[in-house]
C-alpha cells in the first residue's frame, strides 16, 4: 500500500487541486468576455421609442426669445379643397320692377260743342324696382294675338318668364300697346272726404312702356342709357329709374265729365291695376288729385284746402 507521510500532500492530491484552480480561472475569464460583449450589445442597440421621443420633445422646447418672436399668421392655413362639408346653395333673387305713378301733370277741362266736357291729364308711369318692367312679345300665328310674357332677371344671372297678357295694335297711336295697363278714376267724396263712389273711369287703358324720361338718376340701378327705345310687338319695357310719359293731347288721356254737378272729386291714376305684372309693391302704383269743378272751370286744390272750405269739424280730422 503506498501511503503518504503526515503533513505532506500526495501526488494525486496536488493534482486536482491545481486542476480546480484552473478551472475558476477559466470560469472567470469567460465571465469577463460574457459581460464585455453584453456592454457592447447594450452600447450598439436603438434606442427605444418613448426614450427618442423624449429626447425629441425636450430639444423642441422654444426659448423664451422663440416665443416672443412668434407670429400665429404665419401658419399654414388649412386646405379648403380638404372641408368635407359642401358650400350652401344660395337661392336665386328676382330683381323685380316696382311701377309707380307720378303726380299727374297738364290737368285741364276740356269743353267742346254740345256741351261737353273732358278732364284731360298728362301721365308718367315709372320704374324705382331693383329690376326692369321687360315684356316680350310672342305672335301667335294661329290666333293673331301677341301673348305677352314678363321677363323676371335673378341674383344668378339667370332668367325666368311668366304670362301677363297680351300686346294690342293702337288703331290712333299707330303702334303696339300692352293692355291693361292703367287706369283713371274720378271720385265723389264722402262727407269725411275719403273716397265714395267713381263717377267717372277710363276704363283699363293699354299703354306703350318705353324710356322717354329719367326719374331717379340716383337709383343705384339707374343707368343713363335707354334700354327700351321702341312701341314694337316683341318688346318693350321700363329700365330701372325711368319713366313713361303720355302728354294729355294724346287719344285716351282723359275723362268724360259731360254733365257732373259741381263739386270736389279726386283724381286717381294707377298702374298695373289688376296686380298681373309681377313687382316689389303694390301699395305704391297709384297718384292722387283733388279737383274742384264749377259750370265751366276746373281747379287742383289740396286735402287742406276742401276740409277748410267743405267739411264739417264733426267728420274731418
Ligand atoms: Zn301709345
Amino acid at each position: 500500500m503506498n501511503r503518504v507521510a503526515p503533513g505532506k500532500i500526495s501526488k494525486a492530491k496536488a493534482l486536482c487541486t491545481v486542476d480546480r484552480i484552473a478551472r475558476h480561472r477559466v470560469r472567470q475569464i469567460a465571465l469577463s468576455i460574457w459581460v464585455a460583449a453584453l456592454a457592447a450589445w447594450l452600447a450598439l442597440s436603438p434606442i427605444p421609442a418613448s426614450a427618442s421621443q423624449a429626447v425629441n420633445l425636450s430639444a423642441a422646447i422654444p426659448d423664451v426669445a422663440s416665443i416672443a418672436a412668434w407670429d400665429p399668421s404665419a401658419l399654414p392655413l388649412p386646405d379648403a379643397s380638404s372641408r368635407a362639408e359642401p358650400e350652401p346653395k344660395i337661392p336665386a333673387k328676382d330683381y323685380l320692377p316696382d311701377l309707380r305713378t307720378l303726380p299727374m301733370t297738364e290737368l285741364r277741362l276740356q269743353l267742346l260743342p254740345g256741351g261737353w266736357r273732358f278732364i284731360r291729364l298728362a301721365n308718367t308711369i315709372w320704374n324705382s324696382g331693383q329690376g326692369p318692367l321687360e315684356l316680350i312679345g310672342e305672335l301667335n300665328a294661329d290666333t293673331e294675338q301677341t301673348r305677352v310674357h314678363q321677363q323676371i332677371y335673378t341674383s344668378t344671372d339667370s332668367q325666368r318668364r311668366i304670362l301677363v297678357g297680351e300686346f294690342v295694335w293702337h288703331p290712333t297711336h299707330d303702334h303696339w300697346h300692352m293692355g291693361q295697363f292703367t287706369l283713371y278714376e274720378l271720385w265723389a267724396l264722402n262727407p269725411d272726404l275719403s273716397l265714395g263712389s267713381i263717377v267717372a273711369s277710363s276704363d283699363k287703358l293699354s299703354y306703350c312702356a318705353m324710356d322717354t324720361d329719367p326719374v331717379d338718376l340716383g337709383h343705384p340701378r339707374f343707368s343713363l342709357r335707354r334700354g327700351y327705345v321702341g312701341c314694337g310687338q316683341y318688346k318693350q319695357g321700363l329700365s330701372v329709374g325711368w319713366g313713361d310719359t303720355y302728354q294729355s293731347f294724346l287719344d285716351g288721356q282723359s275723362l268724360d265729365v259731360t254733365g257732373l254737378p259741381d263739386g270736389y272729386y279726386a283724381l286717381i291714376s294707377a298702374v298695373n291695376p289688376d296686380g298681373l305684372i309681377l313687382e316689389e309693391n303694390y301699395a305704391n302704383n297709384a297718384a292722387r288729385a283733388y279737383l274742384e269743378l264749377r259750370g265751366d272751370r276746373m281747379t287742383v286744390v289740396t286735402l287742406k284746402h276742401i276740409k277748410m272750405t267743405q267739411c264739417d269739424e264733426s267728420l274731418c280730422k
